[in-house]
């Protein structure tokens, strides 16, 4: 590891529940000698759970994998060091007329926490999951040192990679196809609906016509479910790209520490949620706004996961099958409300039957639905292995750049491919949510 001064270092969960010091040393550029002992690769902490840590090996922070590489303006392709920042990607190449093919809800991820999580946007009918745009990787594994891989070389190597939650060796760099766009400014339409089944119809008829799709539902009365659907197409020639706003606005509103308590409650929740859906209502019909605010509305208030004050929350992500989607999201909400565990808004999204590259890719033709909820112990535990119950039974699954509780068993289940992806597992390589969910 070269001269590298290791430092103890705090580091969490974007859900903030734990708090363990780890050791931490940047990932070397061009890896040098691999550490002899088990490691694991950290970046910008936007998972929710257990992905990115563990106390007991050594971090390596990508995050100083900072530099663009090379950008062909002719196929759109990006090589750049795998701690870039989505962020930065967008606003550097946006007044070029390229932005990322699919982007998460934050723009704080960077391009190997993409790749790791194979994430997905509000785009997945059309464009798929990240993993379809990525063209190459180069990975440093503990036996083999920098290997390059992609759907041609190392094709196994990659598809365990996409996805592969960080366990396959340290992403290094990572090429991926960028696309055009006119400007950054996007059409839009909102659209209020009441009730389960009309957030379906209107998310199937949208589809074909807009790009982009995200339903947010107030789950606070399970009986009479109020959401809005808002959805986005890049908007049409004519706007000229100079007139983008190539920056995010800068965030409006910061949560400067932790709350003692969770200031996420049963009462503030109805509140909150009814204020927001009513500024959304007042919203209905089309409009124009901006690429920041239509993907990355949470990115306007910094730090908000201190909301949920010092014993942090949990996101729980599942996605259903087609199948039996509408039924067992229905009877999630019933579980919810039973247990008066209500959650912000919570976000439901289609997800199309475009394969990702990766073996172990969360995506998969459904509906998913993510939810936060307070660490309220115990009974939220007892909550969640309700709501595992109506995801196992419909033949869904959990996202683990989400989680930080599922059982083992629900993962296996889950994850048909977990076999075949164990054996591209680097050996010196495990984190918290590897040895929960694997045993090592
Ligand atoms: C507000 C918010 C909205 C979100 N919205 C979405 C969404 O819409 N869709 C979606 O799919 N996800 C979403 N996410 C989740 C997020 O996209 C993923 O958790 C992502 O992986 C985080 O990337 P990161 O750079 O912060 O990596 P970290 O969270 O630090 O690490 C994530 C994983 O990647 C591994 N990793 C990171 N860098 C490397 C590397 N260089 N080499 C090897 N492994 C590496 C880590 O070991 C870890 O397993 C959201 C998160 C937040 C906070």
């Amino acid at each position: 590891m070269g001269q590298a001064q290791e430092q103890k270092t705090i580091l969490q969960g974007w859900g903030r529940l734990t708090a363990d010091p780890h050791r931490v040393v940047p990932v070397p550029r061009d890896g040098a000698a691999f550490p002899a002992e088990k490691i694991f690769a950290c970046a910008n902490g936007r998972s929710y759970g257990d992905a990115g840590l563990n106390p007991a090996a050594l971090a390596l922070d990508a995050r100083g994998l900072d530099r663009f590489l090379s950008f062909d303006p002719e196929s759109g392709v990006l090589w750049a060091e795998a701690g870039v920042l989505l962020g930065t990607i967008q606003r550097n190449l946006l007044p070029q007329g390229w932005v990322l093919p699919v982007t998460p809800g934050t723009q704080f991820v960077t391009l190997g926490g993409a790749v790791a999580n194979d994430v997905h946007g509000k785009n997945h009918g059309q464009a798929g999951s990240f993993g379809c745009h990525v063209t190459r990787l180069d990975l440093w594994r503990s036996d083999a040192g920098v290997v390059t891989c992609s759907a041609q070389e190392n094709p196994e190597l990659f598809a365990a990679t996409i996805g592969g939650m960080g366990l396959t060796g340290i992403i290094l760099r990572v090429g991926v196809a960028l696309r055009r766009v006119d400007s950054g400014w996007m059409a839009t339409e909102t659209v209020p609906f009441s009730g389960l089944p009309a957030f379906f119809n209107i998310a199937r008829s949208r589809e074909p016509l807009w790009e982009y799709g995200v339903g947010w539902l107030d789950c606070t009365r399970a009986d009479a479910p109020e959401g809005v659907y808002f959805s986005a197409n890049h908007s049409q020639p004519g706007a000229p790209v100079s007139s983008s706003p190539v920056t995010a606005p800068a965030a409006r509103l910061s949560v400067p520490f932790a709350l003692p308590v969770s200031a996420v409650n049963p009462l503030t929740l109805r509140l909150f949620n009814s204020v927001y859906l009513a500024a959304q209502k007042r919203k209905a019909g089309a409009g124009v706004t901006d690429m920041w605010r239509y993907f990355y509305p949470l990115d306007a208030v910094a730090n908000w996961n201190r909301l949920y004050g010092r014993r942090g929350f949990y996101q729980y992500q599942s996605v259903i099958p087609w199948q039996g989607a509408e039924a067992a999201t229905a009877e999630m909400l019933a579980a919810i409300a039973g247990a008066r565990q209500g959650s912000f808004l919570m976000v439901l999204k289609l997800l199309g039957d475009r394969a990702g590259p990766g073996m172990m890719g969360f995506a998969m033709p459904g509906v998913t639905l993510a939810m936060d909820f307070p660490n309220r112990g115990d009974a939220t535990e007892r909550l969640f292995q309700k709501l595992d119950t109506i995801v196992l039974a419909a033949g869904g699954r959990l996202y683990p750049a989400k989680d930080a509780r599922m059982p083992a068993g629900m993962f296996r289940r889950g994850y048909p491919r977990l076999d075949e992806f164990l054996k591209w597992r680097d050996p010196s390589i495990s984190t918290a949510m590897s040895c929960r969910l694997m045993g090592w």
